[in-house]
């Protein structure tokens, strides 16, 4: 079973059947809502419920807000541009003119900035500033079209962290039951608690992945990873709003933190570009792969390779096989000692996930069977990287599809009992009909009692499958458990 998990980027326009065969492969959605209406987004929605029934396969759902994404709104009568040539920049559209949606921007720039157009593929610099309008000199040759992204790496930006589109978007992801928000252009751990802020106002209890792409971020990483709930390197705004010689180490950095605070990554965008039209990658995309995970990270995410790419089964395929042969090679220690967790944090959660690693290991277990109501025992089980199959067991949905982005962590559904007998023969059957292991096999359950209480793991039991049967029958009721 591959341990490292895979985002897909969907769009409204994938068909059902082929959407179905690639939600075999991938371990969670991501709609980026910078693109689509909301028609599109609750047709995407729709059909991963049905699938997820279909395939009796839990699969999260993660929005992505825009945050202060800064797009071309009109472009006036420019067409292809060429090195040398000047085009304006200006607060209101009018002939020869492009317009950004945040205008307010024209104002912060200065003579020598960089002025970049989508993802840095056309390169402008300021040339003259004049009132609510500059003049960019082209520095490359391309064609600039609607919506592109826009960056200024030189300059400071007088933006909102959440802007009214996030706000409207909240709601959309409150009406269509996302599983996780990202937040795009991420600068001030603020961002996040605004975020935090805006969900609580909607009821909205859902993880918050903070999007790692300005340069203000980089220097405060430790705070920023310490209010998420989780990280993405998002490479494509970071390769053109830093250096991309940076990247690299970065990325390094992102996880590095990440192991450290106990919280899950995620590395996106050019994981497999050539794949939005070619049925091949590169040598250098499947080395890309297999070192974001030597370097530790939870996740893979893709974008345009499934969003609209020709091949979005091969490129899964590729991630997928790519994946389970690295895993293959990530050595697994053999004595764990306590001060290489620095996430444990010396609660009894921490300490009950630390002694069930290291107990596994010792006897060998077939796996970790862990109850968890909120996923925070299965999120510091797995930063263990433990070779060991760790088996998420809850009774609450969200739960069950939250930690399906945890490295080596599967949902297993149970349902609720609140006696003990009651819980252990339920998680049997949960782990006996749905996992694969056979009765008398050892494996290690984290329990917490009384049940249903969050982050309250509080036993370990070393355990031989189907000790529990007997107490409500002989046999195993092998009715399926359905998502
Ligand atoms: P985006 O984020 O696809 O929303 O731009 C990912 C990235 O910048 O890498
Ligand atoms: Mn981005």
């Amino acid at each position: 079973m591959r341990k490292t998990k895979i985002v897909a980027t969907l769009s409204s326009k994938i068909p059902y059947n082929t959407l179905k065969e690639m939600a075999k492969i991938f371990d969670c959605a991501r709609i980026n809502l910078s693109h689509g209406t909301f028609d599109d987004y609750k047709n995407i929605v729709v059909s991963i419920r049905k699938i997820e029934k279909e395939l009796n396969k839990y699969i999260p759902i993660l929005f992505d807000l825009s945050g202060p994404k800064i797009r071309v709104t009109t472009i006036n009568n420019i067409s292809s541009i060429n090195r040398g040539d000047k085009i304006i920049l200006s607060k209101a559209p009018s002939e020869g003119t492009i317009t950004i949606n945040f205008p307010e921007i024209i104002d912060c720039l200065h003579e020598g900035q960089r002025v970049y157009i989508d993802d840095g593929k056309i390169r402008f610099k300021v040339k003259e500033v004049k009132k609510d309008k500059v003049i960019l000199e082209a520095l490359t040759k391309g064609i600039i079209s609607l919506k592109k992204g826009v960056n200024f790496p030189d300059t400071s930006l007088p933006l909102p962290s959440l802007t009214e589109k996030d706000i409207k978007d909240i709601k959309i992801i409150k009406e269509l039951e996302g599983d996780f928000v990202a937040l795009s252009f991420v600068r001030h751990k603020n961002d996040i608690l605004e975020l935090r802020e805006e969900l609580n106002k909607n009821k909205l209890d859902i993880p918050i992945i903070a999007k790692v792409e300005r340069p203000e971020a980089i220097p405060i990483l430790d705070e920023i990873v310490d209010v998420s709930d989780g990280v993405m390197v998002a490479r494509g705004d970071l390769g053109v709003e830093l250096s991309l010689e940076k990247v690299p180490i970065i990325q390094k950095r992102i996880i590095e933190l990440c192991k450290e605070k106990g919280k899950p990554v995620i590395v996106a965008t050019q994981i497999l570009e050539t794949m939005v039209d070619k049925p091949e990658p590169t040598r250098a995309e499947v080395s890309d792969i297999a070192n974001a995970i030597f370097d530790g990270c939870d996740a893979l995410m893709l974008s345009g390779e499934t969003a609209y790419g020709q091949y979005p089964i091969e490129a899964l395929k590729v991630l997928d096989s790519v994946s389970k042969e690295t895993e293959l090679h990530i050595k697994e220690q053999k004595i764990i000692s306590i001060e290489n967790y620095r996430f444990l944090k010396g609660d009894p959660t921490s300490a009950i996930a630390f002694s069930a690693v290291n107990t596994a290991l010792n006897l060998n277990a077939k796996a970790i069977v862990c109850l968890t109501v909120s996923g925070q025992t299965a999120s510091l089980i797995s930063k263990f990287r433990s070779k060991k199959p760790v088996y998420a067991v809850s009774y609450k949905t969200s739960t069950l599809r939250k930690v399906c982005l945890f490295y080596g962590v599967q949902p297993l559904k149970v349902k609720k009992s609140d006696n003990t007998d009651d819980l252990m023969y339920e998680m049997e059957r949960a782990v006996l009909l749905q996992a694969k292991l056979k009765e008398s096999d050892l494996i290690i359950m984290t329990i917490g009692l009384p049940v249903a209480k969050e982050g309250n793991t509080n036993i370990m039991k070393i355990h031989n499958l189907g000790g529990y049967l007997p107490y409500k029958s002989r046999h195993l009721p092998k009715k399926k458990i359905k998502v």
